[in-house]
C-alpha cells in the first residue's frame, strides 16, 4: 500500500494497458502507423487518450481546441469522444504530420468534427478570439511547443467558458523540471508551473501520468 503514486514498471504498465485500454481500430491503426516516424515520442501515450477522451464525455463538451496535433492520435481521441455535432478546432503548423492523421480521422468517422487550421497556433487562437467565441469552448489540449505554452494556455483560458477544462502536456519534462534548467523548453514549462500553481484563475491538479498532466479548470 502506497499513499503517494507508483513507480510504473513495465510490468505494471502494461497490466494497466491489458486491462483498462479501450481504442478504435483507428486508433490502433495511427499508433502503428506512427510507431516508425521519427518523432514517434511525441505521440500522447494510448491511456492518456482514453483519459482524455473521458474529461470530454463527463464535462459534456461540444467544442474543444488542440494546439500540436502531430500525427493525429490524441485529436482522434478527443473527436470520438465530442458529440455527433462537437468540433475541434485542431492547431498545427505541421502539413507532412497532420497529413499522417487524415486517413485515420475518416476511417474512425469523425473528420467532419475536426476543423485542422495550418498557422501558428497563436495566430489561429487569436483569430477565434478576433471572431467573437470567447467562452464558447469546452476544452482545450495544449501538447506544442513549450516556449509557447503561456501564451497559448492564456488564449485557451479567455476561449473557455467557466467551467471549462486545459489540459496540458509534458509538464513534468521527463523529470527535468525538478532539476535545474538547461534548455529554454524545460525553463518555459518551469515558468509555467510556478505561475499555474498561483493562478487563481483556475483549480488545478498536475498528475504524474505520461510526461506529467495538467488540468486547469476555469473559475
Ligand atoms: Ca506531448
Amino acid at each position: 500500500m502506497s499513499n503517494r503514486t507508483l513507480i510504473l514498471t513495465d510490468t505494471l504498465y502494461d497490466y494497466v494497458l491489458g486491462h483498462s485500454l479501450r481504442e478504435h481500430p483507428a486508433q490502433a491503426a495511427l499508433r502503428a502507423a506512427t510507431r516508425g516516424h521519427e518523432r514517434a515520442s511525441m505521440q500522447i501515450s494510448p491511456e492518456q487518450g482514453q483519459f482524455m477522451a473521458l474529461l470530454v464525455k463527463l464535462m459534456g463538451a461540444r467544442n474543444a481546441i488542440e494546439v500540436g496535433v502531430f500525427t493525429g492520435y490524441s485529436a482522434l481521441s478527443v473527436a470520438l469522444a465530442l458529440p455527433p455535432e462537437g468540433r475541434l478546432v485542431a492547431c498545427d503548423i505541421s502539413d507532412e504530420y497532420t497529413s499522417v492523421a487524415r486517413p485515420f480521422w475518416q476511417q474512425a468517422g469523425v473528420a467532419d468534427k475536426i476543423d485542422l487550421r495550418l498557422a501558428p497556433a497563436q495566430d489561429t487562437l487569436q483569430s477565434l478570439l478576433n471572431d467573437g467565441e470567447a467562452g464558447l469552448y469546452d476544452f482545450a489540449f495544449i501538447d506544442a511547443d513549450k516556449v509557447g505554452y503561456d501564451g497559448y494556455y492564456e488564449a485557451c483560458l479567455q476561449l473557455l467558458r467557466p467551467g471549462g477544462l486545459i489540459v496540458l502536456d509534458n509538464t513534468l519534462r521527463d523529470g527535468r523540471v525538478a532539476m535545474r534548467a538547461e534548455d529554454p523548453d524545460t525553463a518555459a514549462l518551469q515558468a509555467l508551473n510556478i505561475k499555474l500553481r498561483e493562478d487563481l484563475r483556475v483549480d488545478l491538479s498536475m498528475l504524474p501520468i505520461s510526461d506529467g498532466v495538467t488540468l486547469a479548470r476555469k473559475r
